[in-house]
């Protein structure tokens, strides 16, 4: 039997039980091509609020009755592939249940090398957002050994490797995050030069002090008040990545919420700025899972994550991400290894 969340209802602000509804089904046999993963890992992501919209993005919405979209890691238990094995790793962005048939072909199953990191970490610093901190910084942020670079979210998963990556880049890191704990983390352990709790106030003269020769990146993950103090301290010539826009993701009313880009061209030296995926760069990606595996085995590049146990607790964990109660990647423990 397989059990999957499906969106049964779209969220306003939110998204509260009510839009998930979990359902068992028998699984079907396998057809010639197809491999069967039994889902050891859920990762859950700030994306899957806005594919809960209906609204058009880069990637067409969620509709009702859809599983719930997202990335898995787990084991082959049975397979009718001539390129898989029982018993070899994978992600598989099939969405969240506890088995996923597929087949061998599809652009979204990746085998796992396991010499690159554990396969939980194919989830996060070595998976889609550490690929999507390095894409976003060295292709949209253009990095000059000397620049100062602003990231926020620095804690998790995409902005902890940012910053990283900034700093073995050459560049002064400093980062935005909520709450002194992870700012104690971000500075002492990840490394950043400084980090900013953005929920004790005066974010803009807090990042005056820390930035006396102005901003040349801001990586932008969450978008608001912190775009806002950010802004008239971006150089001229300066860069943002427009990577997300978290504090906005639960908004009731999408047409009232000021973006990154009305406040961004408000600016006193407007940025070069553009809203970048990650899988412009598909085609890279072993390439940039195997570069982030050996900062990662060499200790350039430090992670957390933060394991919620059981997929029945998915809903509440991702509605906690949402406010930033997770504390590095997030992940859902679905099976044991
Ligand atoms: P994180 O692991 O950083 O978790 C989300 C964090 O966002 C929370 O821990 C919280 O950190 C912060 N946050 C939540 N609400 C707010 C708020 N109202 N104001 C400010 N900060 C808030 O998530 P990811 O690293 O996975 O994602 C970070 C960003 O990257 C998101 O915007 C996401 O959509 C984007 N993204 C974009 C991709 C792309 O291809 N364009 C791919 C992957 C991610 P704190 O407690 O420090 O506030």
């Amino acid at each position: 039997m397989n059990q999957k969340v499906v969106m049964v209802k779209r969220p306003q602000g939110e998204p509260d039980d009510s839009c998930f509804q979990f359902v068992e089904e028998m699984l079907p046999v396998l057809e010639e091509g197809q491999i069967m993963v039994k889902v050891i890992w859920l990762s859950l992501d700030p994306y899957m609020r806005g594919r809960m919209n209906d609204v058009k993005s880069y990637t067409a919405p969620m509709q009702i009755g859809d599983v719930m979209v997202g990335e898995t890691a787990g084991v082959v238990v049975e397979s009718r592939s001539q390129h898989y094995q029982k018993g070899d790793c994978v992600t598989v962005h099939k969405g969240w249940q506890r088995y996923i048939i597929v087949d061998d072909d599809e652009p979204r199953v990746m085998k796992v090398d396991l010499a690159n990191g554990t396969l939980s970490a194919h989830l996060g610093v070595v998976g889609m957002p550490g690929r999507t901190a390095y894409f976003g910084l060295t292709e949209v942020g253009k990095p000059k050994p000397g620049e100062t670079l602003v990231v926020a979210a620095a804690s998790g998963a995409v902005g902890s490797v940012v910053g990283q990556l900034a700093q073995v880049m050459g560049l002064k890191a400093i980062g935005i995050a909520g709450g002194a704990e992870k700012c104690r983390y971000v500075k002492e352990t990840l490394g950043f030069d400084d980090c900013l709790d953005y929920k004790e106030g005066d974010l803009a003269e807090k990042l005056r002090v820390a930035c006396p020769d102005g901003i040349d990146i801001y990586f932008e993950n969450v978008g608001g008040d912190v775009t806002r103090a950010v802004a008239p301290l971006l150089n001229p010539g300066a860069r943002v990545p427009i990577c997300g826009y978290i504090s906005n993701y639960n908004a009731t009313d999408i047409s009232q919420v000021q973006t990154p880009f009305d406040i961004l061209k408000t600016a006193k030296h407007v940025p070069e700025h553009r809203f970048f995926v990650v899988t412009e760069w598909q085609n890279q990606w072993q390439e940039a899972t195997e570069k982030l595996g050996q900062w990662v085995n060499s200790g350039k590049i430090k992670y957390r994550e933060s394991i919620g146990e059981g997929l029945e607790n998915a809903p509440e964990l991702f509605r906690g991400l949402l406010k930033g109660k997770n504390f590095g990647k997030q992940l859902v423990k679905v099976a044991d290894e």
